[in-house]
């Protein structure tokens, strides 16, 4: 029997959708309200999912608007538009940035002390838009960061190795796009680290590893080709974030926070491992970084530094 559970997903697009699909399938929410500023289309995927009732679970989704949210616990945003022709990167960074002051200022309104999880892209960027607008205290804002990279990253190791994925412990750190930083010198299977041992008799060789990685890299590129858009994993990615908060789980995942000082880095928000809770990030657990991968994260929190300067908040 679950609780009165309220979420709220802002963005009823293709990762909206997944997102809300793998919620009602995991029974987390005994209500999903789901808005966008297209109402019709909030509607029809409500309508969509609320049929799914007699055979899943009694979960009740509607579309609502933002005040239907006051005694949301959480809340989701995958809003975002898409570039139009001509426009630059930076535009569209405004333009997406634009979006989200309308939208958060509408949460710290009417939700006030929900939980924010953001997937919009880029990530890092509208967290830290969002950390910079929102009233409410940063631990309650989280960016789902690298947990879809480190998720592909997981599976496709486990599947070189022939272990299941949930026992491989690796993690991608910093941007979520080009500058991700994987951390083989902390990668483990079974407590043995990967760099410069034989596991399942597969010996750690860099080429094939760089290659791995490139998969990883390249992941939502590839996907993107060939079917349009990526949502399913990044729903799964979401739902595991908002279990670990309503269940206060106290798990470790890669998510997008302000950085206070960890790794030398402040005012910008990147992945780092986190404990996630009832009340959002709780900590940092910091692993060793060799000095490659130490250069590489500051190198991405630069690049992450560089395009917040021009954006006007
Ligand atoms: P989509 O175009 O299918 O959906 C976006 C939705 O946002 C649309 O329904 C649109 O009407 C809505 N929207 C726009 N402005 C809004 C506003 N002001 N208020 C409410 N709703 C608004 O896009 P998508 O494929 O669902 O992707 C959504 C976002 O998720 C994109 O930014 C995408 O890049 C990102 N994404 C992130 C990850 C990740 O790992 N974090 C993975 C995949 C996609």
């Amino acid at each position: 029997m679950i609780q009165k559970r309220t979420i709220g997903i802002v963005g009823t697009g293709q990762v909206g959708v997944a997102a809300a699909y793998a919620l009602f399938m995991r029974g987390l929410a005994s209500e999903i309200i789901l808005i966008d500023k297209d109402a019709k289309r909030a509607e029809g995927e409500a309508m969509d999912l609320m049929h799914g009732q007699a055979f899943f679970e009694n979960i009740t989704v509607r579309a609502g608007d933002y005040r239907d949210l006051s005694s949301a616990q959480l809340v989701v945003i995958t809003a975002g538009v898409a570039q139009k022709p001509g426009e630059n990167r930076l535009d569209l960074l405004n333009r997406n940035a634009a979006v989200f002051s309308e939208i958060v200022g509408q949460l710290d309104r009417h939700s006030p002390r929900s939980v924010l999880v953001i997937a919009s892209n880029p990530v890092d960027i509208l967290s830290y838009v969002t950390q910079k607008i929102s009233r409410r205290d940063p631990c309650r804002v989280i960016g789902t960061g690298t947990m879809l990279d480190t998720g592909r990253f997981r599976a496709l190791l486990g599947r070189h190795y022939g272990v299941d994925p949930r026992s491989v412990h690796a993690y991608i750190l910093g941007e979520h796009g080009d500058t991700e930083v994987p951390v083989w010198s902390a990668a483990n299977i079974g407590g043995v680290p990967l760099v410069d041992h034989s596991i399942c008799g597969k010996p750690f060789q860099a080429a094939e590893m760089n290659r791995l990685f490139d998969q990883v890299r390249n992941a939502a590129y590839e996907i993107i080709d060939r079917k349009g858009y990526t949502n399913t994993a990044i729903g799964m990615a979401i739902v595991r974030l908002v279990q670990a908060v309503l269940e206060d789980q106290k798990t470790v995942l890669p998510v997008s926070r302000m950085l206070t000082g960890e790794y030398g880095l402040t005012d910008v928000c990147l992945s780092i491992p986190s404990v996630i809770g009832i009340n959002g990030v709780q900590d940092a657990i910091l692993p060793s970084l060799s000095d490659t991968e130490l250069g590489a994260l500051q190198h991405s929190a630069r690049v992450l530094q560089e395009s917040i300067t021009g954006i006007s908040i």
